[in-house]
């Protein structure tokens, strides 16, 4: 079953009444978690004597051009708060230590999401999964509470907006999509700096372990994938974006209708990138991993070789190719 609530009011009276407001989103985070929980954080600080906002790690480089990005917190050992809101996390485990010391110490825990594989963990529900990004959920927050919308609110949305719709191109989007980002701009959001900086940006090293990883490319029944091991990824500390700029470029390729990219975490643990052409699932692939994310893209941490986690993940997105029909309207 997908949840499927937006309880704005019993949210917004949940602001209100806090005096402290932790913010957490997802590990490895992306543009959208960053976005939709500075977007949120840079709207609480107006409301809220004491906002946090945390991410185990911390924020990652190519986003420290957010307003506030030096605010996020990257290790969480202290702290109570009345109000806990993870945002764009489809499960309790996904927030990481941040969000498992939060929890503990918070009264009262918002979910807010737009994963249709969201587990419906917290105790308030903002969950839309007919929308395309945690952000796009924040916004149509703000419509109803009628907050004030700065700058420094509308540049993290719209990034957030920008970086999971791939620049608008996923069928995720609609035509609210596009009004979102048109009110965003009209607020100060600039669409060329974010797409300058996140979409058509990345650092050379990125390109090199490309280099090492493209002759491991191979493409059968429909499935196009390729293999990122511990030596291909020599020197590289910005790991979340470089599987994502890889997994998106395959699944461009004309004859592939699903493409995976397996990066080696440790010899014995693979993390799953998948992507998919419109009419093709990849999610149930993912929650069959212990993992989940959308139907056009998903992804998982597998433990097992690289050799084992391949002969038992192919076979399964092989299905997936035969069970779909390509959808391109
Ligand atoms: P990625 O390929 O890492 O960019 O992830 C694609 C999508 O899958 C995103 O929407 C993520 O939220 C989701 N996702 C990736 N890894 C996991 C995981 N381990 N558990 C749940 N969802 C995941
Ligand atoms: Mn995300
Ligand atoms: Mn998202």
């Amino acid at each position: 079953m997908t949840l499927n609530q937006t309880n704005w009011t019993e949210a917004t009276q949940a602001v209100e009444a806090a005096q402290s407001i932790l913010i957490v989103t997802h590990i490895s985070p992306d543009g959208d978690a960053i976005g939709s929980a500075l977007g949120l954080y840079n709207m609480l600080i107006k409301k809220c004597p004491s906002v946090t906002v945390a991410v185990d790690g911390g924020v990652p480089d190519f986003l420290e051009f957010l307003p506030h990005a030096d605010h996020i917190r990257p290790v969480l050992t202290d702290g109570e708060w009345d109000l806990m809101i993870s945002t764009d996390a489809s499960d309790e485990e996904r927030t990481g230590k941040a969000g498992e010391y939060g929890r503990a110490h918070s009264k009262t825990v918002i979910n807010l999401d737009h994963h249709a594989t969201n587990t419906g963990f917290g105790d308030i529900y903002v969950v839309n999964p007919d929308v395309a990004s945690a952000a796009e959920v924040v916004y149509q927050w703000w419509k109803h509470t009628g907050y004030e919308l700065d700058r420094n609110v509308a540049q993290p949305l719209l990034t957030g907006i920008v970086t999971d719709t791939i620049g608008f191109r996923t069928s995720a989007v609609k035509p609210g999509t596009l009004l979102a980002a048109q009110e965003l701009m009209s607020h100060g959001a600039s669409l060329t700096q974010i797409t300058a900086l996140t979409l058509d940006s990345r650092p050379y090293k990125v390109v090199d372990v490309w280099k090492r990883a493209l002759p491991s490319v191979e493409l059968a029944d429909g499935v196009i994938s390729a293999n990122i091991t511990l030596a291909d990824q020599e020197n590289v500390e910005d790991r979340e974006r470089m599987e994502y700029g890889l997994v998106g470029w395959l699944r461009q390729v004309d004859e592939s209708m699903v493409a995976i990219v397996f990066t080696e975490d440790t010899p014995n643990q693979i993390k799953l990138s998948m992507r998919s052409k419109r009419g093709f699932d990849v999610s149930k692939v993912a929650l069959a991993m212990g993992g989940g994310g959308h139907q056009q893209a998903s992804g998982a941490t597998v433990q097992g070789t690289l050799a084992e986690v391949r002969a038992k993940v192919l076979p399964l997105l092989a299905q997936a190719v035969k069970e779909g029909k390509l959808d391109i309207v």
